[in-house]
């Protein structure tokens, strides 16, 4: 299955996505995992966006476009595939329907004060990537992934300015797609807000599973 995951930032999209991992048996695409992991690559994909990330804006549709349309052609995905956080603008998502037949969106709701609960307490190891939280989903030890002992941090735009700017950013240019896919008749809702095993619950109810 060809599944987008849309949603503001916290809604939870990439801790579901990696649960639903072996649920769809499809690979967890996330565009922020990849722009994160070349900007601690120092590549030059990284250091071209490393200020964009930080504060909270997208990274151009061109580039953006780029790198998805690359990764959809690798054979793994042919069958399947989870995208996290593209497409994120309405170019993006109409460039993606001339490389990809998308068969679901699932849209996570969630209002903007849970996010910022959420995002300002969240922590993300810096070897795997995995997240965290200080008050929902505590490490064993502080500080220390539970995972691969990888140092856990605040990531620059999880910072309350960045956050703010983030949701502006969702409501003003992601937003809109809601309305873009469910028009198309393959959007499905589902609320963000429970705990994180209700919203896996509810997210393969939303899809038949
Ligand atoms: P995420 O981990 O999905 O919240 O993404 C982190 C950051 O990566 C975003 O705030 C953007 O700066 C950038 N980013 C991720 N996906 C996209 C996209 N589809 N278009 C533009 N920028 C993106």
């Amino acid at each position: 299955m060809k599944l987008i995951f849309l949603g503001p930032p916290g809604a939870g999209k990439g801790t579901l996505a990696a649960k639903a991992v072996d649920l769809v048996k499809a690979p967890h695409i996330s565009t922020g995992n990849i722009f994160r992991a070349a900007i601690a690559a120092q590549s030059p994909l990284g250091l071209k966006v490393k200020s964009i990330l930080d504060s909270g804006q997208l990274v151009d549709d061109e580039t953006t476009i780029g790198l998805v349309k690359e990764r959809l052609a690798e054979a793994d995905v042919q069958c399947g595939y989870i995208l996290d956080g593209f497409p994120r603008t309405i170019p993006q998502a109409e460039a993606l329907a001339g490389f990809s037949t998308v068969d679901r969106v699932v849209n996570f709701d969630i209002p903007d004060t849970s996010v910022l609960e959420r995002l300002g307490g969240r922590r993300t190891c810096r070897g795997c990537g995995k997240n965290f939280h200080i008050v929902f989903g505590k490490p064993k030890q502080e500080g220390i992934c539970d995972h691969c002992g990888g140092e856990l941090y605040t990531r620059d735009d999880d910072r309350e300015e960045a956050i703010k700017k983030r949701l502006e950013v969702y409501r003003e240019q992601t937003a809109p797609l809601i309305d873009y896919y469910r028009k198309k008749g393959i959007l499905a809702d589902v609320d963000a807000r429970p705990a994180v095993e209700t919203v896996v619950e509810n997210f393969k109810k939303s899809l038949g599973l």
